[in-house]
């Protein structure tokens, strides 16, 4: 069968598809570039999904933390159409399909968990809309129509992923260099959570939502061993054998990245993968020293 990969490019999408391959699944990815086994989102508005698409995944999105570009009305609005309404495109597509493929996986985010230092959240914890990022994991969910699909047959599942660890993209590679360095350290304190989830238990977790013919609704996509962002940086440092003393000052992240936006990484959640756990999932890195020494030894 044929996955079909909004935003495949990138970087969780590299890895799904070279652990789709290995499973001998074909590809096709949406994109806003021409390549090999690409189409463009205009064509899947007007063809629809590919033959024999047997599931769909979206992992399309304007990269938020690209420290070059402002958080101006202009960069927000691309955030959120990016994930918005490339997920719609495609639930339209799986809507519109004779054949409908099995699942529909789609990654958002912990976002939509109010930052707490105390309160623990599940996939059953209330959300409703606080901020700018838990309005768009609200819109994000909202736009895979999973109500309407589900009734079509076609499961609908929603990642909500913590920062995703590996060494090729995301948050790693960003941090890499100062660390490596030795002038890694915690962000302020340090004492905010961090949910997290090394790349491949998140791209096993795309495939065993695909797989998994009861899985179906919202699976938090975060190891199951939370840590602080303190604890993280300790846990990089020491697999890089390197200290890791030097704090950064919030006030530094919220002016580059302006406060709305620097609070993915000044504040945090404590997010568990509950229903991920309880469907029978089981992770291969479940604590971040044993992601961290993994990363590192591969880097
Ligand atoms: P990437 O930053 O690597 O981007 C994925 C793809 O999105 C890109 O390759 C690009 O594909 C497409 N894209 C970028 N900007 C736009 C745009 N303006 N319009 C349409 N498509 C666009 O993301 P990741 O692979 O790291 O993450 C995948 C998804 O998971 C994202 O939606 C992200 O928000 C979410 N996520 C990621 C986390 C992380 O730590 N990495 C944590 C939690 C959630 P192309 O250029 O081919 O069009």
């Amino acid at each position: 069968g044929n996955v079909l990969i909004g935003g495949g490019t990138g970087f969780v999408g590299k890895h799904l598809r070279t652990a789709l391959q290995n499973k001998n699944y074909g590809f096709t990815i949406v994109s806003r570039m021409p390549g090999p086994q690409h189409i463009s989102w205009n064509q899947l508005n007007n063809a629809g999904l590919p033959k024999d698409t047997v599931a769909v995944v979206n992992l399309a999105g304007q990269n938020v933390m690209d420290f070059k570009q402002r958080w101006s009305p202009g960069f927000k609005q691309n955030v959120v159409s990016s994930r918005v309404n490339t997920t719609a495109s495609l639930a339209k597509a799986i809507n519109d399909a004779s054949v409908k493929p099995k699942a529909f996986v789609t990654m958002s985010g912990v976002g939509i968990y109010k930052p707490d230092c105390n309160l623990e959240y599940t996939e059953c914890s209330k959300t409703e809309p606080f901020d700018f990022f838990s309005k768009l994991v609200l819109e994000w969910e909202k736009a895979t129509s999973l109500d309407s699909l589900s009734k079509n047959h076609c499961r609908v599942i929603s990642i909500r992923s913590g920062v995703v660890l590996g060494k090729d993209g995301g948050m790693i590679k960003q941090l890499y260099f100062p660390f490596f360095l030795g002038l890694g350290g915690p962000v302020g304190d340090g004492k905010q959570f961090m949910p997290w989830i090394h790349i491949d238990d998140l791209v096993k977790l795309i495939i065993f939502a695909i797989e998994n013919d009861k899985v179906e609704g919202v699976l938090n996509g975060v190891a199951p061993n939370p840590c602080t962002n303190k604890e993280f940086s300790i846990a990089f440092a020491k697999a890089l054998r390197r200290p890791a003393y030097i704090p950064t000052p919030k006030l530094v992240f919220n002016v580059i990245l302006g406060k709305e936006r620097a609070k993915m990484i000044t504040e945090g959640q404590k997010v568990l993968p509950e229903r991920t756990q309880e469907v029978g999932f089981k992770f291969q890195y479940p604590t971040v020293e044993s992601a961290c020494e993994n990363i590192v030894k591969s880097i």
